[in-house]
């Protein structure tokens, strides 16, 4: 099963996906850490998104398709996949169909913007291992250190608030336009993110129908 999770930024698809991956046990892929990790290692496709994703802005369509259809076509993808943050524009949508990637499922995850620049500012994130944080509801046990790998956390750039207002104008504008996409081609399965994370994952496996 392929399956994809829209929503805007802060809704929870990073923390989903992880939920899904071990109760589906397939792979995820989350296209906004593929694309950190190669700015982290100065590679030739982090140095083209850095500027990007700094600013708030989608990184071009065809570095992002670059990465995903390289996952997408690997023998781990073989029994399904959960894609986190991509298809992000109409375009990317189409280019995952002409590349006969056959979608079987779209969640979206539904946040409106005020609860998304709160959950937002509480984000904090470990540089070293990735882990996520939110100082709301699931802070680490010690301010500003990771639970995992006690290194110091930190605030990504792009949620700081300023930032945060043009990624949701970014959202609103080339990003929700999938939601129809998806709707219109039956695929499309709406799913309210305004409650705790547990009762959102419990949602989205009724929706799919597994566990
Ligand atoms: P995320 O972690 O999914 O919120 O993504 C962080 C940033 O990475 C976004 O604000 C974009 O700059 C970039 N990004 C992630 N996924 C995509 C995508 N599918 N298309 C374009 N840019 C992306």
């Amino acid at each position: 099963m392929k399956i994809i999770l829209l929503g805007p930024p802060g809704a929870g698809k990073g923390t989903q996906s992880a939920k899904l991956t071990e109760i589906a046990k397939i792979p995820a892929l989350s296209t906004g850490d593929m694309l950190r990790t190669a700015v982290r290692e100065g590679t030739k496709v982090g140095i083209e998104a850095k500027s990007f994703m700094d600013s708030g802005k989608l990184v071009p369509d065809e570095v992002v398709i670059k990465i995903v259809k390289e996952f997408l076509e690997s023998d781990a993808c073989k029994d399904g996949c959960i894609l986190d943050g991509m298809p992000r524009t109409l375009k990317q949508a189409e280019m995952l169909e002409q590349l006969g990637i056959n979608i079987d499922v779209a969640l979206s995850l539904d946040l409106a913007d005020s609860e998304i620049e709160k959950r937002m500012s509480s984000r904090r994130v470990c540089p070293v291992c990735g882990a996520v944080f939110s100082m709301a509801v699931n802070p680490p046990k010690f301010a500003d250190v990771c639970d995992h790998c006690s290194a110091g956390l930190i605030i990504r750039d792009d949620d700081k608030p300023e930032t945060v207002r043009k990624r949701l104008a970014v959202y609103h504008a080339e990003t929700e336009p999938i939601i129809g996409y998806y709707r219109a081609r039956g695929k499309l399965k709406e799913i309210d993110a305004s409650v705790s994370i547990d009762e959102t994952t419990k949602a989205l496996i009724s929706v799919l129908g597994i566990g």
